[in-house]
């Protein structure tokens, strides 16, 4: 792959798309944002032209409306697309399913068509450990059997990389790797950018860093009599530059490949932390207490899940550098920033 190549970014302006943006273009890749912010901000583009000092190329276009993006495919000569573009809360897509099928759906289809129409062979794909619903194995491989999923959020990713697999198998020529990610925190060193979540957040870490701005009153821990060692859930964060690399990694590995290579491979760093010991790391690396309670168990949640990462290194060369101190200190300095510029 020319170092120079036009890469097609959808989601471009969200949180680990913006984040593997700044990298794309350090990297000396082009890459060319889509993005129609309804899930996004406009600020996220001055954060990346502050550290990469370049504006991004950006469309703002619904991945949806695929006439519009034919005319963006006609403008570029991709050579690769990264595939964000997606909604992602599991609470609302189980009030609003058909919103979530027709979005994450229809957008998958048209990047895919669109590929095959302008010979574009290599494509990352947005997946995510939600497919492994409550797994046998806590420490799971690719290979670990796909649940039922819980949510119409989740069947969509199912069912995503089902619709790329059988177009690998009807032989269209591209190369796909479906990135499974684990749980993405921090923000860019630099705080230039970072995570911005719309309303009350429902992931922990920004949870837990506007409790401790003062944005929110009391975060809750949601149960503390599962079976694991402090009795909260357990899972596997991992710090979104880290991620933004392994989609780089993972480009780059594609255009290696034959044409109809099909992979899947987690995004983790193969640790496991528990929620209370995200709290306790948070306050100490920070300095900052947190204002926690013990709730009730929140309906869908798997006890613990982490990732086996030996396959992404195997391929990729690629693994997770950075620690849960450095994720949680990022996290924090980017909220602090964001209560800085108010
Ligand atoms: N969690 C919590 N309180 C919150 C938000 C999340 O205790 O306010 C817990 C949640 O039960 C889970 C973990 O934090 O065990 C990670 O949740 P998150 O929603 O960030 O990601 P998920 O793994 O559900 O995709």
């Amino acid at each position: 792959m020319k170092k120079t190549a036009n890469i097609l970014v959808t989601g471009g302006a969200g949180f680990i798309g913006s984040h593997t943006v700044v990298l794309l273009i350090e990297q000396g890749f082009n890459p060319v944002i889509v993005d129609d912010f309804r899930n996004s901000e406009k600020r996220v583009l001055k954060g990346i032209e502050e550290i990469t000092g370049q504006i991004p190329v950006v469309h703002e276009v619904d991945v949806v409306d695929k006439e519009a993006m034919h005319a963006i495919f006609q403008q570029y000569n991709f050579e690769g697309v990264i595939h964000f573009a997606a909604y992602k809360a599991v609470g609302e897509s189980v009030q609003k399913p058909l919103m979530y099928y027709r979005n994450n759906l229809v957008s998958l289809m048209n990047c895919i068509e669109l590929c095959e129409e302008f010979e574009v062979k290599n494509f990352v794909f947005s997946s995510s450990c939600t497919v492994y619903g409550e797994p046998d194995d806590i420490l799971v491989n690719e290979n670990t059997p796909i649940k039922p999923a819980n949510s119409p959020y989740g069947q969509t990713k199912q069912v995503s990389e089902q619709i790329l697999k059988d177009a690998i198998d009807s032989k269209n020529g591209l190369r796909v790797l479906c990135l499974r990610y684990f749980n993405p925190i921090g923000a860019h060193e630099s705080s230039a950018i970072g995570e911005l979540p719309i309303g009350v957040p429902n992931n922990l870490v920004p949870y837990v860093t506007q409790t401790a701005i003062g944005k929110l009153e009391q975060l809750t821990v949601f149960g503390d009599d599962y079976q694991t060692p402090d009795g909260s859930c357990i899972r596997d964060y991992i710090h979104v530059m880290d991620l933004a690399e392994a989609h780089i990694h993972g480009m780059k590995w594609l255009s290696r490949q034959k044409d109809d290579t099909y992979e899947i491979l987690n995004a983790g760093t193969g640790v496991g932390v528990s929620v209370l010991e995200i709290i306790h790391t948070f306050e100490k690396v920070t300095g900052t207490a947190l204002n926690w309670k013990i709730g009730p168990r929140r309906e869908g949640d798997v006890s613990q899940i982490y990732a086996d990462p030996k396959r992404a290194f195997d391929l990729l060369g690629w693994k997770t550098k950075r620690s849960i101190e450095e994720s949680l200190k990022d996290a924090w300095n980017w909220e602090q920033k964001l209560a800085n510029e108010k």
